[in-house]
């Protein structure tokens, strides 16, 4: 990956009486940290009263054992955040906390819906859909499913408890897009995924209890044994009776590819296949698409090391090091002027002259985005001596913004949008270059093709999306006109 572009979120739950969840969600959060970096959270509850903690930060910034040690309970969710709807502040940090009555509920959302201007002016908040994009705009689609919540929330009328649960089943049907719930109020943990699933959750056992995380590793930090995925249009409700589900839509499985390819950690198993061993088989599939004659494969560390390890495999080349990444170069480092600005790629990345000086290198990286730190990555390898660059990327194009949950920005920040290969060639620098297909990608996975979302590179929107200039798509002058983007379902009348 090329520049760190905005995972979506982390989501954590457990329902453990006896352990400190509190502690543990910490735990789960820490292991989930890749997935979203501005804001922490965590929600507790005793059985009476949900407390929440939140701020802006690391999990480690936000969370010591000063702010953790009040926040006992037996049941807990936790999110980390990386806005992709909402501007970054503390009001958007989660989870969301919406008290109703004498009663109050907590959400941690990771995803993106893609009708929240028609929900917000369902919720009859403002007059004119104009008006509902501009709260659309102005606040993130978690809150206004709080707030949906909020209003089919009926303590008055249930008795058993489940009116959290009722809630949903209300709400659910009427949102669109990704979403992965972890939500909980005094006495129950709920998970839930959308239809398509989007993006990944997991039910694990603990001792005494059961945990959701995002990711299968998170469970492996906490101690706790996986059980299986949460199914797509599904609803897991763990309380004190035990865990039940229930199906609220039929399952359209449309996993984030880029979950495969980039976002998960190479410890996690999604589809029940481990992420670490499908990007080798990724960078497999890639030297047999695009071979080279060269003396070394080397990665971009470390987003590129298990496809470049997969390549020089396939391709019986050696594999070596040629960039030294700085372990401690974080999201909330701060460049100390603009002078230095052009130092940023060196202060994360520095060549290793005595490996590269010479040689024609393979350099492997499993995604370029924006391209300009790929492009200054290949310049340093230049001027640290190398003979020959072949650039090769375990990913097709990235060509198409993503509405489900990845902050990728703006369409024409994408490299890959209007150039062909053989322009981003030239403007990387390099002496060849190829991205592997999508059908290798799919194949590499090891799960079902068809069970993936792949809009990003295929142009292909499981889910229509609401309106593609909210993704700011951009021609600059002289360029050809992108073809529009397909609805795999029925196509939004904007994009047909
Ligand atoms: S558009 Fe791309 S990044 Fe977004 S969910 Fe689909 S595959 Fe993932």
């Amino acid at each position: 990956m090329d520049l760190h572009i905005g995972e979506a979120c982390g989501v954590f739950g457990v329902y453990a009486p006896g352990h400190p969840v509190a502690n543990l969600t910490y735990l789960g959060l820490y292991a989930l940290q890749h997935r979203g970096q501005e804001s922490a959270g965590i929600a507790v509850s005793d059985g009476e009263t949900v407390t929440v903690v939140k701020d802006m930060g690391l999990v480690t910034q936000v969370f010591d054992e000063r702010r953790l040690a009040p926040l006992d309970g037996h049941l807990a969710i936790g999110h980390v955040r990386y806005s992709t709807t909402g501007t970054s502040n503390w009001r958007n940090a989660q989870p969301v906390y919406r008290s109703v009555g004498d009663a109050g509920f907590a959400l941690g959302h990771n995803g993106n819906l893609t009708n929240t201007a028609e929900l917000a002016e369902s919720l009859g908040m403002l007059p004119g859909m104009a008006a509902a994009q501009d709260l659309a705009d102005s606040t993130t689609d978690s809150d206004l499913v709080g707030e949906l919540l909020a209003r089919a929330y009926a303590p008055e009328v249930r008795s058993d408890g489940r009116d959290l649960e009722t809630a949903l089943e209300h709400v659910l049907p009427d949102l669109a897009g990704a979403f992965t719930f972890v939500l909980m109020d005094d006495a129950h943990l709920i998970g839930v995924r959308d239809r398509h699933g989007f993006r990944p959750l997991v039910l694990g056992r603990i001792e005494g209890g059961w945990v959701l995380a995002s990711e299968s590793a998170a469970l492996d930090i906490v101690g706790a044994h996986f059980v299986r995925d949460i199914e797509p249009g599904e609803m897991v409700v763990i309380d004190a009776a035990g865990v039940r589900e229930r199906r609220y839509a039929e399952a359209t499985p449309k996993l984030c590819l880029f979950e495969f390819v980039y976002f998960a950690r190479p410890d996690t198993k999604l589809y029940g296949q481990s992420i670490h061993a499908a990007r080798q088989r990724m960078g497999e599939e890639l030297a047999r698409q695009a071979p080279v004659d060269a003396e070394m494969v080397m990665p971009v560390p470390e987003s590129g090391i298990p496809a470049a390890q997969g390549y020089a495999r396939a391709a019986g080349i050696p594999y070596g090091d040629g960039l030294v990444k700085n372990r401690y170069v974080g999201r909330t480092f701060i460049q100390p002027s603009q002078q230095l600005r052009g130092q940023g790629v060196r202060l994360k990345l520095n060549p290793l002259p005595e490996n590269i000086k010479g040689k024609r290198l393979v350099v492997v990286d499993d995604s370029i985005v924006r391209g300009t730190t790929t492009r200054q990555v290949v310049s340093m390898l230049r001027e640290a001596g190398a003979a020959e660059v072949h650039f090769r990327v375990s990913s097709p194009p990235y060509r198409w913004p993503c509405f489900y949950g990845m902050d990728t920005g703006q369409r024409s920040e994408l490299l890959a949008a209007d150039m062909s290969v053989g322009e981003i060639r030239d403007f990387l620098g390099v002496d060849s270059l190829a991205y592997l297909d999508l059908d290798r990608l799919l194949t590499a996975t090891g799960a079902l093709p068809e069970s993936f979302c792949t809009a990003c590179l295929s142009g292909e929107y499981p889910v229509p999306v609401p309106d593609i200039d909210s993704k700011h798509v951009l021609e600059e002058d002289g360029a050809e006109p992108s073809p529009v983007p397909r609805a795999a379902e029925s196509p939004h009348p904007s994009t047909s």
